[in-house]
């Protein structure tokens, strides 16, 4: 018996039956591009199907050098490209798993000069100017794609995935945004559906009957001029016909400005997406973004909304979240957060992407952490190792170490553990954050790490260790303001922990990640649903609106909030690539006033005095919120150092300025790993 028993029920879909319901979908990990990566492709998938996925998307290769994402970005159109994929599909064999490969063409997105489109239409998010396609031009791509899907069968892929949705080329033959063609291609909507239909119709001939055909369909575009829902409907219809043999969900083009899969997306929130196509067509239907737990799989499966779900980030976070759901281990499983930070924001700096709950994804050939044999070391027996300090860093190495089969004792001085992290999970939209908690106490516990809290350790507690490891963390810096002494002042973390509970008008000085995480906690009602949080970023029935998008509801902030800093730059421009947009929309939406150039002159009873273009004021506020960044604490590390006892400094403690949890994370393991 199991807890999740639609999850792992077998289906058959074409000649293939999948062990379980899951798919790990298809990400783009950088790994793709390069022939000399595929070793590391091969065992980044081989640890995902030994931990039970069902099924493995891959990330997209393009069917022609048009279709690139980037220059010389991954592609499918040779033999020998073919040949070189065995690797990928036999280690995944090897572990009795199954993998689709995905044909992207990226279209308009393409960051190359020769990219195409349906027509010449400039995308917002990329500088060149596509070329529209001739007519025989899009004739000859749509039968690339079914070239491709016959190359990625000889490379003995289970079946192909067809990326027809994100705002690629497919997609941007459908919508009337990018399709202003008047040959076959365009006009008519029909005329508009002809290249996906074309596309499903070539490779269903090429790869034969029973080979799966996975099409990946735009439910929700989420632009203006996108596709109705009747639309949608029809297409389905169609590519049922022309023999798709699994429709997957997909939701948003990428230049879409509503988030679709960063954490402040509630979980769950597109399903009833694809529970209406669920009840318009006969072929399985695939439930995608922001599912993130075995729990919610279910759920999903036992409503009846979905016959598989798909999870790509939940897989990078964890190879063995199905084996861990299956074993009754799901307090185990290392959560996805979706905070993009090391997959997607890597990525769209080219660089390869990792996760930052799991930095041995896409690294599984690079950190290893080889357990050390309890016997026969230097000193005949397990090292004995302390870790000071039980936030990101702390916890990413006493977990580590103790997966090496090193003794581990873990003090913290506080009586919880998480440091930094705590705090982080209780803005708005980081509640995923929680989970990651969870799984570090619940590893701590299944690794026999003796954990001690309430305990500052000195170094005479340390004594008796061969080596110590300081992630002592950091303290909120409070800026020599005149008055930083006055009760108004305080700090972030007196706020985020529930210390201080601020009055109806506060001011947060410094617009780091921490004063806008800051000013949408002082901002968001608590009580919002998930309808509502759709009817804020304007998502509507895509009966009535095109695209799924309409008007947005205006948000009612809680409080009236003041974000400063002393840049002249826009606040917010140095968050992250994939969700810094949407933090800055949130503060627009909450009516956050934005205030660049200040300078601070003094905090006194009337509130908030300061400078501004040479103009002095005074905010008249209950709070001053210092996000002014922090300041490493490292005095242990220093007396230890200073004793000439084996130490290592990790995290915040380490480098305080530009912290955040994917370094601190990131070198607790590695450090671990290299021990
Ligand atoms: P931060 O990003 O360094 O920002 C602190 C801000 O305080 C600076 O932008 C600075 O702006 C201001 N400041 C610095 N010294 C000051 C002083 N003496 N007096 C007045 N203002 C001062 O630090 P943070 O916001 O605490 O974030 C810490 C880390 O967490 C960052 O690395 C960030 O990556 C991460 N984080 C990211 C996110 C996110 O991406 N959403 C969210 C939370 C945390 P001015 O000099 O212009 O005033
Ligand atoms: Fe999920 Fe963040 Fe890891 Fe990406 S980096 S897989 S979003 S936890």
């Amino acid at each position: 018996m199991t807890a999740y028993p639609h999850l792992f029920q077998p289906i058959t879909i074409g000649d293939l039956t999948l062990r379980n319901r899951t798919v790990m979908g298809s990400m783009h990990t950088g790994l793709e591009d390069f022939f000399w990566d595929i070793p590391k492709l091969a065992a980044y998938f081989r640890e995902r199907a030994a931990g039970g996925v069902g099924l493995i998307i891959t990330g997209g290769y393009s069917p022609n050098k048009r279709g690139w994402l980037k220059p010389f970005a991954s592609e499918m159109s040779t033999r020998l490209q073919s040949e070189r994929h065995k690797q990928v599909t036999g280690a995944v064999h090897e572990e009795g798993g199954a993998i689709a490969m995905q044909i992207l063409h990226a279209g308009r997105y393409g960051y190359t000069p020769f990219s195409v489109s349906a027509s010449a239409r400039k995308s917002p998010i990329t500088p060149f100017k596509p070329s529209a396609l001739s007519t025989k031009g899009a004739d000859r791509t749509a039968s690339d794609f079914a070239r491709t899907a016959g190359l990625a069968k000889r490379a003995g892929y289970d079946g192909v995935e067809i990326m027809g949705s994100e705002g690629y080329l497919i997609n941007q033959f459908l919508a009337e945004r990018t399709n202003d063609r008047t040959d076959k291609w365009g006009g008519t909507s029909a005329n508009r559906m002809r290249f996906p239909v074309e596309v499903v119709r070539r490779t269903r001939e090429e790869v034969g009957e029973g080979f799966p055909i996975i099409y990946r369909l735009s439910l929700l575009d989420l632009v203006e001029g996108g596709q109705t829902w009747d639309e949608v409907v029809t297409l389905a219809h169609l590519l049922e016909e022309a023999g798709a043999t699994v429709l997957n969900t997909g939701i948003g083009w990428h230049e879409a400005r509503v988030p679709t899969i960063i954490t402040q997306v509630p979980r769950g929130a597109w399903v009833w997406a694809t529970q209406r196509l669920k009840g318009e067509v006969s072929i399985p239907v695939c439930a995608s973004n922001r599912i993130n737990t075995p729990e919610l799989a279910e759920q999903i499966l036992a409503d009846g909304t979905a016959d598989l779900i798909s999870m790509a980030r939940p897989l990078l976070a964890d190879p063995e979240f199905v084996n861990k759901a299956r074993d009754e281990r799901a307090d185990e499983i290392n959560t996805c957060i979706a905070c993009n930070q090391a997959c997607l924001d890597q990525v769209f700096k080219n660089e390869h992407a990792s996760c930052l709950v799991n930095p041995r994804a896409c690294r599984e050939t690079e950190i290893v952490l080889l357990a050390l044999p309890r016997v026969g070391t230097a000193l005949d027996r397990p090292r004995n190792v302390a870790v000071v300090g039980a936030g990101p860093a702390g916890l990413s190495a006493a977990v580590s170490y103790a997966e090496r089969k090193f003794d581990v004792t873990l003090f913290e001085k506080g009586s919880s553990l998480g440091g930094q992290f705590r705090l982080a999970m209780e803005v708005p939209g980081k509640e995923d954050f929680k989970d990651t908690l969870r799984y570090y106490t619940r590893r701590l516990e299944v690794l026999g790490v003796d954990v001690r809290l309430n305990v500052a350790a000195t170094s005479s507690d340390l004594a008796d260790f061969d080596e110590v490891v300081v992630a002592t963390g950091v303290e909120p810096r409070m800026p020599a303001i005149p008055g930083i002494d006055h009760p108004k002042a305080v700090s972030y973390a007196d706020v985020l922990n529930g210390t201080v509970v601020p009055g109806r008008k506060v001011a947060v000085v410094g617009a780091g990640g921490i004063g806008v995480d800051v000013s949408v906690w002082l901002t968001h009602d608590p009580a919002e649903t998930v309808d509502e949080w759709l009817a804020h970023w304007g998502v509507g029935d895509p009966s009535l609106h095109p695209g799924g998008l309409m008007e947005q509801k205006a948000r009612t902030p809680i409080r009236e909030v003041w974000l400063l800093q002393r840049k002249t730059s826009p606040i917010g421009i140095g968050l992250a690539k994939t969700s810094g947009w949407a933090h800055r929309a949130v503060l627009k939406q909450s009516g956050v006033h934005q205030v660049g150039g200040a300078s601070y002159d003094r905090i006194d009873d009337a509130g908030l005095h300061l400078t501004v273009d040479g103009v002095t004021s005074v905010l008249d506020v209950d709070q001053v919120v210092i996000c002014a960044g922090q300041e490493s604490v490292r005095g242990l590390y220093d007396e230890l150092l200073a004793a000439g006892r084996k130490v290592h400094l990790i995290g915040g403690a380490d480098i305080a300025a530009e912290l955040d949890a994917k370094r601190a994370i990131e070198q607790g393991t590695r450090l671990a790993a290299t021990a």
